[in-house]
């Protein structure tokens, strides 16, 4: 019978264990689903019959909430959940989030910031000399020193700060599975220095052969432009045909050393892996919480691929799981749908069928299966590569036999759908068809992120012209269906390249688009891709040229205001950067080309049925007023006069420096 692997002693014990092979920490709540990777990872291994328990989301403040079970056989295994905790910790503004949807009750603070380090020191504590091997995104994209952008500062790997002894990156079924049976055997952690897609520290560096000796720590703390070098070529060594050991030295004689990647698995192998006895759920025990929000959207989602050849730079799948396509069978996904359809809570909807992104269902060509992907080129930048095989069919007819499942009502394709990828396909209409038709509802979200030829160059997005083509395929194909559907662009603002000048540019896009876009991402410098190299650095790592990157948080205020420049409160911030950007012909009233009037038009209360209520108000203020006046007496009178005087000239809702020039200016604030 199915069960959730054990989170007590008591649990324990009901399995007749007398110690778990591994103890796995996780930061993330425990729930058995397929798309978080510690569920994953601990089912993988309860298949080659090895007795993991999970301790998720200990108190970090205590150790003791590590020693729930007894010292495991083999070693702990540790992750700080589906995202880096810091990215679930804190806004672009590196302000803390108020909730967090991998925690019960979606309460925010249930992990600690840089949770890896912290639980690895935890476990060392209580546990010495017990292995402790590192994974998930929060390890794998700081597996190498690295720019760290919430404390500013360039990073050892994660490895060395947390005090593991051994790392998993990317996708770890193959690895883990290596590593537990060496341990099993008898070997000592600090032997297993073989695995693909791991990372391990050593003092001697004369058995890596062909190894890339990187720039070492101390030259990357001094000089930014060896950090642009040293990521780039890391960048192009994920690739598991082609990617050679990379060494990073740390003081005289330490080393940490990055093992070439670990292999795609084949689609039997993905299949396999998505059809372990997962309880589809989080556990029982966050019941009284109200459960964990984040299951909500995948729980009736599939993933069908890992891998992406997209290659946006300000995105760290190339990095994580590298850029060949990997896909799991229709028969595969098929079976899971069927077994949603017999859960109770399942309503006839299947929310996505994706993966990092949607219509991936190959490998970008043949060439790549042999020979490795190109380290020098992009499969769709700039342009899309002529040997790309851009195909839709495997897809249509996946959605098709999925829609055609008893109880499915509709099946939704939310995961982003690559615009480029669809118009190099020859059939492009047939999908776009059968995407309008079945599978959207409303809008379909894409990401073009931005409209200027310098900053898509940066971000490794295509031309916009080529977006244009999309959308007037979009709407002819929706006219021809009678459907009133449209594309919602996601767009990002105060990308590494975006001048002051280029986000007015995609101000005036917005303005010619007729609405709103509610979604826009400030850039985020996350660990490891390349655009978090430009921020840092301000170079681009690819050809070492210097990067225009907007830093101080005021331009990416500007910035960010300019799209949204018709919400009220953005107006200070958007006239500042019209005037800065010498724009002042976009203030003004021709709403066809203008952004904002020259005053902000105040909002005066029409005089109703509140009326009574306010004027009471109004007396209230001026008693009040008065009292405070004949208080303060005569000693101050001069003061008072200067003070009231100001008030009087202050508009509503500006700031005193603002008033002021009104006033001077003579016109009534609008
Ligand atoms: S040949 Fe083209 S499609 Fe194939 S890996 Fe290289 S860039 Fe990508």
């Amino acid at each position: 019978m199915k069960d959730f692997l054990p989170v007590s002693i008591n649990d324990m014990k009901a399995r007749g264990w007398d110690e778990p092979d591994f103890v796995y920490v996780i930061g993330d709540a425990y729930v058995d689903h397929s798309s978080f990777g510690p569920a994953i990872i601990s089912r993988v291994l309860e298949s080659r019959g090895y007795r993991v328990a999970i301790i998720a989301q200990p108190d970090f403040r205590d150790e003791k909430s590590v020693q729930v079970f007894p010292r495991p056989r083999l070693g702990f295994l540790v992750s700080a959940g589906n995202m880096d905790s810091m990215v679930n910790h804190y806004t672009v503004n590196k302000k803390p989030r108020h909730e967090d949807a991998y925690t019960p009750g979606g309460v925010a603070g249930k992990r600690p910031d840089y949770a890896t380090i912290v639980y690895c020191n935890l476990i060392k504590k209580s546990f010495k000399n017990c292995p402790v091997i590192i994974g998930g995104i929060e390890a794998s994209l700081r597996r190498l020193a690295h720019y760290d952008y919430w404390s500013d500062k360039m990073k050892r790997s994660i490895l060395l700060d947390s005090g593991a002894d051994l790392l998993i990156y990317g996708m770890g079924e193959l690895a883990i599975v290596e590593i537990a049976d060496a341990l099993n055997s008898g070997m000592n952690v600090s032997d297993i220095t073989y695995v693909a897609g791991t990372v391990y520290k050593a003092r001697d560096i004369s058995g890596v052969e062909g190894g890339i000796v990187l720039p070492d720590f101390d030259s990357l703390l001094e000089d930014k432009l060896q950090y642009a070098r040293s990521f780039y070529t890391q960048y192009q060594n994920t690739d598991y045909h082609t990617a050679k050991p990379l060494i990073e030295q740390y003081g005289q004689s330490r080393y940490i050393v990055q093992n070439p990647p670990m292999r795609p698995l084949t689609t039997q192998e993905f299949d396999d892996v998505y059809e372990l006895p997962y309880m589809n759920t989080y556990h029982p025990m966050y019941e009284k919480d109200g459960g964990v929000p984040a299951i909500k959207e995948i729980k009736f989602s599939l993933t069908s691929n890992r891998g992406c050849f997209g290659g946006c730079s300000f995105c760290a799948l190339t990095f994580h799981q590298g850029r060949i396509v990997q896909v799991r069978s229709h028969e595969s996904l098929k079976k899971e749908a069927v077994a949603m359809t017999e859960e109770p809570d399942f309503k006839g909807y299947i929310h996505d069928v994706g993966g990092p992104t949607a219509d991936f269902r190959a490998p970008a060509c043949a060439k790549q299966l042999e020979k490795g992907v190109c380290p020098n080129r992009q499969c769709l930048f700039p342009d899309v590569c002529k040997n790309v095989k851009a195909d839709h069919s495997d897809y249509i007819s996946l959605l098709r036999e999925l829609r055609a499942i008893p109880k499915v009502k509709k099946v939704f394709v939310r995961s982003g759908v690559r615009f480029d990828y669809v118009m190099a396909d020859k059939n492009d209409e047939a999908f776009i068809r059968e995407l309008c038709k079945y599978h959207i509802s409303g809008q379909l979200r894409v990401a073009p992120e931005h409209i200027c030829p310098s900053v898509l160059k940066m971000m490794g997005k295509p031309d916009n012209s080529v977006y244009q083509a999309f959308c007037k395929k979009f709407d002819a194909v929706n006219k021809s269906l009678n459907m009133d559907q449209y594309v919602v662009p996601y767009l990002m603002s105060s990308h590494p390249g975006s001048t002051l000048k280029d986000a007015v540019a995609l101000a005036e896009y917005v303005r010619d688009l007729g609405y709103m876009p509610e979604q826009v991402q400030d850039f985020y410098p996350t660990p490891s891709t390349i655009s978090t190299v430009m921020y840092y650095t301000g170079v681009d790592p690819r050809t070492m040229e210097k990067v225009y990157v907007p830093k101080s948080a005021h331009e990416k205020a500007m910035q960010r205001a300019l799209i949204q420049y018709r919400e009220p409160s953005n107006y200070e911030l958007v006239k500042e950067a019209l005037l800065k950007a010498d724009r002042a012909d976009l203030i003004g009233f021709d709403k066809t080309k203008c952004l904002i009037p020259p005053r902000k038009i105040e909002y005066h209360k029409p005089e109703g049925k509140d009326k009574a209520k306010d004027k009471a108000k109004d007396k209230t203020k001026d008693k009040t007023k008065d009292r405070a006046k004949a208080k303060d007496g005569a000693k101050n009178k001069a003061g008072d006069k200067d003070k009231s005087l100001r008030n009087a000239q202050k508009p509503l809702g500006r700031k005193s420096g603002q008033g002021k020039r009104d006033t001077k200016s003579g016109r009534r604030a609008r």
